[in-house]
């Protein structure tokens, strides 16, 4: 059993050690390693701790919910609340609209004085957006009107300009029309203390005008949880810095830095840890002072992958340790001392996937909103595609629209490294474990990706 390197000896290994669960939560020590003074915990359990896409999925919802992160509550202005999360129940200050509302240009009359096309009524004045109607419209009368104004009352339809003919003081109407048509009523939209933003709801563009709209000028929102980055690995390099030929540029945490904020947090840099578990135990106790700890690399199995276990030693529980998906196997989740951190995979690819299907989920709950898993949508394949890895597959692809049909096509791909070739793809293709054989026009999942 000795070096627990293969992944048989894991198993072996995960039996001697019954307690932990195949979910399990502990660390524990390998006898053959402990001795000589070397902590090897975490990769003793690894193997029994590959979990399928979904169950990572469900890992990492049921984790952060049962942790029931509540932020604090800050209050901030109309103008500094993009992408911030609701910390209150906005309610409409008055209904929406507040009044019968016109929604096309034309005449305000009664559906009824319509029984006979063409008809013809008296109009007795007029109503653009911003005045209102003094008097009602009697049987037999119109008001020339404008989107957006309130319908006089007595109205109770507005006929397009379009449909009518002016005689002077007379309107020929050339059409009929339904009660309420081209009128949205007062209140329907909302209706005045009804609740139009929930609470835990991301403020965008529609929500911004929405708060506008009801006279929200400062508004509760949950404070942006803090997750620190942490790129791991003796070959990299600052990116101002001109690498030597053996050399790798620290790309990760560039990408990281702008995923995490286009998920609402405020991304905190820690720098590059070489692999030596002094330097990478002091920069991940730095990193437990943000709300989530990210590290990228140093999660496989090589000899200077230490990541588990400075993790381990610092008494780490392990939520998963391994997923079975491609790129990204090699991913970890877990929490040391009341913070939940991932180990991503070091290859940016790895890194980028594996940010959008768990870590962006993740930095949404801390931030005070429910769970929302990657959206998938479907396309058709433009060329057959075959895998037998077991495994579910979110390769970089491009989807375009042919004929009416979203249509996916993979980009030319040199594997988890190849930055490239993701920087080329729109979406992710996703290809589940039991599709082995997809032909060309087969519908399969894609997820979106900004580039
Ligand atoms: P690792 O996960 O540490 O085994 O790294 C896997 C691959 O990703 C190696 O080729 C690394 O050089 C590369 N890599 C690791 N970290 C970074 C980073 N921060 N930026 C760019 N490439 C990286
Ligand atoms: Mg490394």
């Amino acid at each position: 059993m000795g070096t627990c390197e293969d992944a048989q000896s894991f198993y072996v290994c995960a039996e001697i050690f019954p307690a932990l669960s195949p979910l399990g939560l502990g660390v524990a020590r390998d006898p053959a390693t402990a001795d000589a003074g070397r902590v090897r915990r975490s990769r003793v359990i690894r193997a029994s701790m590959v979990v399928t896409y979904a169950q990572a999925i469900s890992i990492v919802q049921e984790r952060i919910g049962q942790a029931n992160p509540r932020p604090p509550v800050e209050t901030a202005s109309l103008d500094e609340v993009r992408g911030r999360v609701l910390a209150e129940d906005v309610v409409a200050d008055r209904d929406l609209p507040p009044f019968h509302r016109a929604i096309r240009d034309g005449y305000a009359l009664r559906a009824a004085d319509l029984g006979v096309i063409p008809a013809v009524l008296r109009c007795v004045g007029e109503v653009p957006a911003g005045q209102h109607f003094e008097g009602e419209v009697d049987p037999g009368q119109c008001v020339s009107i404008m989107t957006g104004a309130p319908l006089p009352v007595g109205a109770d339809a507005v006929v397009m300009v379009e449909h009518s003919r002016s005689l002077g003081e007379q309107i020929e109407i050339q059409r009929s029309v339904q009660r309420w048509e081209n009128v949205v009523l007062q209140g329907s939209e909302a209706a005045l203390g009804a609740c139009v933003l929930a609470r835990g709801r991301r403020l965008r563009a529609a929500g911004m005008g929405l708060l506008a709209a009801v006279g929200k000028v400062r508004v509760a929102v949950y404070r942006q949880p803090k997750v620190a980055i942490l790129p791991t690995g003796d070959e990299l390099v600052a990116v101002e810095r001109r690498p030597q030929w053996f050399q790798i540029r620290n790309s990760n945490a560039v990408t990281l830095s702008a995923q995490v904020t286009e998920a609402g947090g405020v991304p905190v840099q820690l720098g590059i840890v070489p692999d030596r578990e002094d330097a990478l135990r002091e920069m991940i106790e730095q990193g437990l002072d943000s709300d989530l700890l990210l590290l990228s690399g140093g999660v496989s199995m090589g000899k200077f992958d230490l990541v588990e276990d400075v993790l381990a030693e610092l008494g780490a529980d392990f939520f998963f340790q391994g997923a079975a998906i491609r790129p990204g196997k090699p991913l970890v989740f877990g929490r040391v001392r009341d913070r939940f951190f991932f180990g991503l995979p070091g290859n940016p690819v790895s890194t980028f996937v594996t940010f959008e299907l768990f870590v962006r989920p993740a930095i949404a709950m801390l931030g005070g909103m429910g769970f929302e898993p990657p959206v998938l949508l479907r396309a058709r394949l433009a060329k057959p595609c075959r895998q037998k890895t077991g495994l579910t597959m979110f390769m970089p692809a491009r989807v375009c629209v042919q004929n009416r049909d979203p249509v996916v096509e993979l980009v030319n791909w040199q594997g988890s490294g190849d930055l490239v070739g993701t920087a080329a793809a729109n979406c992710l293709l996703v290809i589940h474990p039991d599709q082995t054989e997809l032909a060309a026009g087969d519908w399969v999942d894609v997820m979106p990706k900004g580039q």
